[in-house]
């Protein structure tokens, strides 16, 4: 099953009954919880005390950047290991993860493989780590670790067995949840196509009164038209979104000038802008070093950012694009003077199907844009921000890596 080279490990029966009998509960709540944050809590504050350890943590394949990721930590706060990626080449977790097969480390300052950047970053110096892979239907989805066997004692075999019954089951759980998480994206969405819908089935009704005057009749087909465009986009872009948050989209990265990429993007939007006359001013952005990054998809959420940045714009109005580096990344702005969002609005702009309530563009909008937007630049291990002033303006900011 698994090798180590340290003392006998003996088998304690009476112990191994009760850890059973409480695995079994465990077994319980994971199959009736389909909230991600809450099943993952669940397994590591289980997999503590079952195997008598001062922590555990989970860490779960990121698709779309092939790491491991830190997604629940029992004793530190996973805000702040979130920006932290394992790579699984050369590490234990990633070991675990490609052999699917339990790891013992009973001394991890010794094991060159021990991914340190983690207690350096945390207060928590781990010791020992048994880690077990997470497998569900053949496919290992991510790593379960339990840290420092408490009162300096040793991993013993019963603790592998219990951590491996915990995480098959724990993995079919977090397969589920995710799948659930779909299924949520499906439901949001054929909720959103009802107004569209409506609108549709009530402008054809109309148009099929005789009396209609013409003028009324052109500005019907013209909602016939809106409708019909948004509802090809929000299917387009729900789909993007289910791609990328479910890890099935793919991202090529390669070094690429992402200020030559913004002044393609500007072409692209140039005749939006001018019908609306905003100007669009790049600034700041030449000699910047290159980023790494799906070139493709980071066109994609640009385009986002600027058509935005025209749409809620006041006619007449500006768009500045303007990058620096910081802290080893590209750091990009685009700043419009547009109405800008109400600051009890501001906090939702990201999240799936939100748009603030009575913008302009309304029936244009999916609400989908800025989701997929953050998901591209999260993908990319960035971060994507927003800052507004009512009337004044907004501004959204991401950070890529550098090549
Ligand atoms: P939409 O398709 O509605 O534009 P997005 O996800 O791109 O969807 O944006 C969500 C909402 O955020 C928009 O409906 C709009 O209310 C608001 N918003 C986005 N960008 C801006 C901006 N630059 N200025 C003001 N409001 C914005």
């Amino acid at each position: 099953m698994f090798s180590y080279d340290g003392p006998e490990r003996r088998r304690d029966y009476p112990l191994l009954v009760k850890r059973y009998e409480r695995l079994l509960e465990v077994t319980r709540t994971l199959t009736s919880t389909l909230d991600l944050p809450s099943l993952l809590q669940t397994i590591i504050d289980a997999a503590a005390e079952l195997t008598d350890t001062e922590a555990a943590s989970i860490l779960l394949l990121d698709a779309n950047t092939g790491q491991l990721r830190f997604e629940a930590t029992t004793n530190v706060d996973t805000v702040r290991l979130d920006e932290i990626t394992v790579p699984i080449e050369g590490s234990i977790a990633g070991t675990i993860y490609t052999t699917m097969k339990p790891i013992i480390i009973d001394n991890a300052a010794a094991d060159p493989r021990h991914y340190s950047k983690v207690d350096s970053q945390t207060a928590f110096v781990t010791r020992s780590i048994l880690g077990v892979p997470l497998v569900s239907k053949d496919k290992c989805v991510g790593v379960l670790q339990a840290l420092n066997k408490r009162n300096g004692g040793q991993f013993t075999e019963d603790d592998v067995s219990t951590l491996e019954t915990l995480a098959a089951q724990a993995a079919v759980a977090i397969v589920n949840a995710r799948l659930f998480q779909q299924s949520d994206l499906i439901a949001e969405m054929v909720h959103e196509l009802r107004t569209p819908l409506a609108a549709l089935t009530a402008t054809s009704h109309i148009l099929l009164r005789a009396d209609l005057p013409s003028e009324r009749r052109t500005e019907f087909v013209g909602t016939i038209r809106d409708e019909t465009n948004r509802l090809a986009k929000m299917t387009t872009e729900c789909l993007d979104l289910a791609k990328v948050e479910s890890g099935r989209a793919r991202f090529e990265k390669q070094p690429f000038d992402l200020a030559e990429l913004v002044h393609e993007c500007v072409g692209v939007v140039m005749p939006q802008a001018d019908s609306r006359q905003v100007a669009i001013h790049e600034q700041q952005t030449i000699g910047l070093p290159l980023v790494n990054g799906d070139r493709g998809k980071i066109k994609q959420m640009l385009l986002n950012l600027l058509t935005n940045a025209i749409k809620y714009n006041r006619e007449g109005g500006s768009i500045y694009v303007t990058g620096e580096v910081v802290n080893e990344r590209l750091k990009m702005a685009v700043r419009d003077t547009g109405k800008g969002i109400p600051p009890e609005s501001l906090p939702r702009v990201f999240e799936k199907f939100y748009r603030v309530p009575d913008s302009e563009g309304w029936s244009q909008g999916t609400g989908l844009g800025l989701a997929i937007a953050r998901r591209i630049v999260e993908s990319h291990g960035g971060k994507m921000t927003v800052e507004s002033a009512v009337n004044i303006g907004t501004t959204f900011s991401f950070s890529l890596p550098l090549a």
